[in-house]
């Protein structure tokens, strides 16, 4: 049986696209119930200007009262930050771990963080530079295709790879920031990946704006990889991307993968519990998968 990391990012892929301010204790609760129903790996928010995202401004309390909380378990927990500031407060929260983006694509790199891929590549050096025991993901957002270029070339993803590479990057994530990959591009790029960088760890980040979430996580996943990330409900959208739907749905993944004979380790009727509560507590966007029926479909 194949064994596949599940890597749960709606706390902040999720819930930054939500505007009213949803209460750290609500948060908690959905944060909990993921890591009763068994998700070990967690985004849990990202430190991020208040101002600019005002849903993130209990980050700090956040990821100190769930290390508190959960600090018997054996649980990777990490956070977004954009920048050196962000990675700074993100260490003096108590996380060991962050992941910050960057674009494949140039003129997605420039509207989403108003910074040339250079730039960027420079900000992560000063990370690495400055805190060299944090372990850092990288995101490579756009890395199938990008709102204003299109589809996004291979040989471009390998290079700003390589570059991250370069500054001891040894995870990546293959965003598919606004959701229009066909699990044909999955596959293709997944196996150039992986022949470039058979060393690296590798997550795939799927959005489901044309509701091939599944399929292309599944093609990542017979490509290879076995970090899986998705967001509790499929909540969420792009800022940046006006109509991008959010993440596919950690549910539908989930019920995928174990009734395919892989080992998620994650309780399928606790997972649509905790799916359940959110959606009457969070009001936001959600991929359209049914919560209602199917509890005792997946083991
Ligand atoms: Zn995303």
């Amino acid at each position: 049986m194949k064994k596949i990391t599940l890597v749960e990012v709606g706390p902040r892929d999720g819930f930054q696209n939500v505007e009213e301010y949803i209460p750290r204790e609500i948060k908690m609760i959905i944060i909990d119930g993921l890591i009763e129903a068994g998700v070990r790996r967690l985004q849990l928010t990202s430190f991020v200007s208040p101002k600019a995202v005002p849903q993130m401004k209990d980050a700090h309390e956040l990821v100190r009262a769930t290390i508190a909380e959960h600090a018997d378990q054996d649980l990777e927990l990490f956070a977004l930050v954009p920048n050196l500031y962000g990675a700074k407060a993100a260490a003096d929260a108590g996380l060991r771990e962050v992941s910050t983006v960057i674009s494949v694509s140039e003129r997605h790199n420039l509207a989403n963080v108003k910074q040339t891929v250079a730039q960027s590549l420079q900000g992560l050096a000063a990370i690495r530079r400055e805190l060299p025991e944090l372990a850092v993901t990288l995101d490579l957002a756009t890395t199938f295709s990008c709102p204003f270029a299109g589809e996004t070339p291979i040989e471009d993803v390998l290079s700003l790879m390589k570059a991250g590479s370069e500054l001891g990057i040894r995870r990546f994530s293959l965003c598919d920031t606004i959701g229009t990959a066909t699990p044909g591009q999955v596959r293709d790029t997944v196996k150039a990946v992986r022949a470039e960088f058979p060393e690296v760890l590798l997550d795939i980040h799927i959005h489901d704006t044309r509701n091939m979430g599944t399929a292309c996580t599944l093609a990542a996943v017979e490509s290879g990889i076995t970090n899986v990330q998705a967001a509790l409900g499929g909540l969420g959208g792009c800022p940046f991307a006006p109509g991008a739907s959010g993440n596919v749905a950690t549910e539908d993944v989930v019920y995928m993968l174990e009734r395919m004979g892989y080992e998620t380790c994650i309780d399928f009727a606790r997972l649509l519990a905790v799916s359940k509560y959110q959606k009457t507590v969070v009001q936001g966007n959600y991929s359209g998968h049914q919560v209602n029926i199917g509890e005792d479909c997946a083991g």
